[in-house]
């Protein structure tokens, strides 16, 4: 039989707590961060921007099928793209 309890003095383990310091994250949000859906573009798609999110059927009808990446069904363009986007089916709408 092992009889051997021996007697632990807990001790209360403080951790300063200001040593987890939230870095607060300052970033300057003045620049685009969602980039254009279009392929051969490199603006911003932010709604802050101006971008605007169209549907793959638009997109389609303007750079093809493989010029834009789709985001969860949603092509987000920047606002120049949508400019074209909009010239483009304007010019298609004379029936
Ligand atoms: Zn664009």
């Amino acid at each position: 039989m092992v009889h051997d309890r021996t007697k632990r003095s807990q001790r209360k383990t403080r951790i300063p707590t200001n040593l987890k310091k939230r870095k607060s994250a300052a970033k300057d949000k003045k620049s685009g961060e969602i980039k254009c859906g279009i392929k051969s573009c490199d603006g911003f798609s932010d709604k802050h921007m101006g971008g605007r999110s169209i549907s793959q059927d638009d997109a389609i009808d303007v750079w093809g099928e493989s010029g834009f990446e789709v985001r969860k069904g949603r092509v987000r363009i920047c606002k120049s793209c949508y400019r074209i986007m909009k010239k483009e089916k304007k010019d298609d709408n004379h029936y």
